[in-house]
């Protein structure tokens, strides 16, 4: 039996390492720091390097790096070993405390949106103190936040600290109206549900669309895909059990609390759920929960695919982000608790939370759009691309009594008055399990589900926490100025619920009818990343990160044209692949079994007692799509040149939206009928079918 507590977090130069290794005072004073934010001297710095080398080299690591998060949408890393030459030749193992806080990668290279002009492209990695360093690789990652030289964000870790920071000041605010004096810090937590394909290797590396794009650009349907549900929580095949079971440990071993893994819907797909923890951490861990998944599937013979949709027809994968918060002695906000004035307290943050998702339904619609996961949303698998949310009948029945000044029955039919202060019980376990919500409370967090399983979840977290933070900031701001507390608190929930209850439904949100429903109720349907990438820049959002100090106005702009570039630029590659694949491996299969096909229909015919008639249906159908092929690449070389002459970046990507994507999917169409004709032996390209089935 392995001694898995022992190995759990073994990579990690977490607390108890601290405390073992650092002398009290310093370990004191980065604790300080750590919960307080304060400065870290050098010379404390110092001690803390040493410790971390000293600590690093026993446990087999040569090199350290500053591990960070650009835009890129995953992690870097720049790795330095820890030598240093001496006068008499030899080396030394070095690591100062200077270096452990601070680097200065060459940052030109990294999406900037124009913030970094290349003359001053130095950027700086800044030790982020919240979350531990690790030895991945027998390197010694510090994670870091990474910014410009004027201090602007160049990546996801500093606006999701800012956005913490954010949620923090305001939350504890609220707590403090309510008598708390007791709790110092308000953390928002996250559990990330990770999605995600395994296929084998030998599959993947015949197919150019996977290894450029992530997603097979082509192929027709399987004879069986996930039709028969017979995958979902399945027994695990000998090879997957493998995998997971490495993985698994790689994780523990990092102080990832990986817990839950179970088979997904479509064959091939999985899903592996952390414990929840604070969302800083959570994300750095997401982060190295797909690059161990992707490093370990290669170990295994297989490629793990984190694309949003990999294949056209079977579900794609997704990412659930459970959020909440709750304060540093551990008391959730969100739990509705059994007390009435917990009961009070948590109908104020409840009502925080629907108002932040009203009010800025479009950021959240920004911070799930990506080119991968414009396949998903809308479709019959993942929730459309109309943010809504779903509180179950209990607590819709009970914001609905407060909003009328009515009674809420509660279970067991007692009447009970609805003052804020006296509330009834409810139920915890009724309020789930609407799987088509895109924002649903579960009990005592929410789960917004619109993520695609590519995404870090740093962006939708920042959006959370900076928009729940604004509306907790308003409610302060009243509520602090109040002579009757509990009167002018239950006419703000009262108010709060009435304005904003147009974002609750309860009912299926894959329906035509909620389509048109939410229509006239006015939410926003931003149905591509080009339609919902605009609200990130609007005066709305701007007003909101920077009375938030979450993003400038630079950064917003900046981050809105990485996006849009990103969009355009994922949508070039994947129509350049296409063109490559139809003009060098499909055309030629086309020809040769058109080739094929005629011989033997002029053998035929000088045998004419033989019945030809289905040689010659394959050949003209056949003949018929390989011509509309050469119509097809012309339109899309078209598009693709039509786009490139715009000069804005969304004017680009609204090309790249319609036409390129448009011609794309034309020829995609006839390329899926010619693969259902042409022999198989002369196909380029495993099916489907193969693909789907290849780990078995
Ligand atoms: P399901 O598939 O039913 O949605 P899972 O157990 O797979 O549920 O995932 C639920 C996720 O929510 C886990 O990562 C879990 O740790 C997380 N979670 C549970 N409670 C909270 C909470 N209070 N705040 C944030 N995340 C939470
Ligand atoms: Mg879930």
């Amino acid at each position: 039996m392995k001694d898995i507590a022992g190995l759990f977090g073994s990579m990690v130069f977490n607390n108890t390492v601290m405390q073992a290794r650092l002398p009290e005072d310093i370990y004191k004073a980065l604790k300080k720091t750590m919960s307080q934010g304060t400065h870290l001297e050098l010379d404390i710095a110092n001690v803390v390097a040493n410790a971390m080398k000293d600590w690093a080299i026993e446990k087999g690591a040569t090199h350290f790096t500053h591990w960070f998060q650009p835009m890129t949408g995953i992690t870097a890393e720049k790795h330095d070993s820890f030598i240093c030459p001496t006068k008499d030749g030899k080396i030394l193992m070095e690591f100062s405390g200077k270096v452990l806080v601070r680097g200065e990668p060459d940052a030109s290279s990294f999406p900037s949106g124009g913030l970094r002009a290349t003359f001053e492209a130095r950027g700086y990695t800044v030790w982020d103190i919240t979350s531990y360093a690790f030895i991945k690789n027998g390197t010694l990652c510090i994670p870091t936040a990474f910014c410009s030289y004027g201090g602007e964000a160049l990546d996801k870790k500093t606006p999701l600290l800012r956005s913490m920071e954010s949620i923090n000041i305001q939350a504890l605010r609220v707590l403090r109206l309510f008598g708390n004096t007791s709790a110092s810090q308000v953390i928002s937590n996250v559990g990330p549900e990770q999605e995600y394909f395994l296929i084998d290797k030998e599959m993947y590396l015949k197919r150019p669309d996977l290894i450029y794009t992530g997603r097979t650009l082509f192929g027709a349907k399987p004879p069986k895909g996930q039709e028969l549900e017979d995958h979902y929580f399945g027994a695990l095949k000998p090879r997957v059990s493998a995998f997971m079971k490495e993985l698994e440990e790689e994780l523990w071993k990092l102080g990832v609390f990986a817990k839950t893994k179970h088979n997904e819907v479509a064959p091939g797909q999985h899903e592996l759920a952390p414990i929840f923890t604070t969302t800083n951490i959570s994300t750095d861990h997401n982060q190295l929960t797909m690059e161990l998944m992707k490093s370990i599937a290669d170990k295994h013979g297989m490629v793990c695919l984190l694309h949003e949709k990999p294949f056209e027809g079977v579900n794609g994968s997704g990412k659930h982000n459970n959020w909440s918060i709750g304060t540093d002695s551990g008391i959730n906000l969100l739990e509705p608790g059994e007390t009435p004035s917990e009961n009070a307290q948590f109908l104020l943050f409840l009502t925080a939370v629907i108002k932040a998702v009203d009010d800025y339904q479009d950021l959240l619609r920004v911070c799930a759009a990506s080119a991968g996961n414009d396949h998903r949303l809308g479709a019959n698998e993942a929730p459309p691309a109309i943010v809504s949310m779903f509180l179950g009948d209990d607590l819709t029945e009970v914001l609905e009594a407060v909003g009328s000044g009515g009674n809420y029955k509660d279970r067991k039919k007692n009447q009970m008055k609805i003052g804020v202060s006296v509330l009834p019980h409810f139920p915890k376990d009724t309020t789930d399990r609407n799987r088509t919500s895109p924002f649903a409370f579960t009990g005592n967090k929410f789960e917004f589900r619109m993520l695609g399983s590519a995404f870090s979840v740093a962006g939708p977290n920042i959006i959370l926490n900076t928009a729940v933070a604004e509306v907790l900031r308003q409610f302060a701001d009243t509520l602090e100025n109040s002579k009757d507390f509990k009167k002018d608190l239950a006419a703000l929930i009262k108010k709060s619920y009435s304005e904003h209850k147009r974002i609750v439904f309860n009912g299926n949100n894959y329906s035509d009818e909620w389509v048109k429903e939410a229509a006239k109720r006015g939410l926003s349907n931003l149905k591509t990343t080009v339609d919902a990438l605009p609200a990130f820049i609007s005066e709305k959002s701007i007003n909101l990160f920077t009375t938030q100090n979450v993003f400038s106005k630079a950064e917003l702009h900046s981050r809105y044209e990485i996006l849009l570039e990103g969009y355009s630029k994922t949508l070039n590659i994947e129509a350049l692949t296409m063109i490559d694949m139809v003009k060098r491996e499909i055309i030629p299969a086309c020809i040769a079994w058109q080739n094929d096909l005629t011989k033997l229909l002029e053998r035929k015919k000088t045998l004419a007692k033989y019945n030809s008639s289905l040689e010659e249906y394959l050949l003209e159908r056949t003949s018929q799509l390989s011509a509309e092929l050469l119509k097809e690449l012309d339109t899309l070389n078209n598009a693709l040149l039509k786009a490139k002459k715009e000069k804005d970046v969304l004017a680009i990507a609204r090309k790249y939206n319609k036409d390129v994507f448009g011609s794309m999917t034309a020829l995609r169409h006839s390329v899926d009928e010619l693969e259902t004709l042409v022999a198989k032996k002369y196909w380029p390209f495993p099916s489907y079918a193969k693909i789907l089935h290849s780990v078995i």
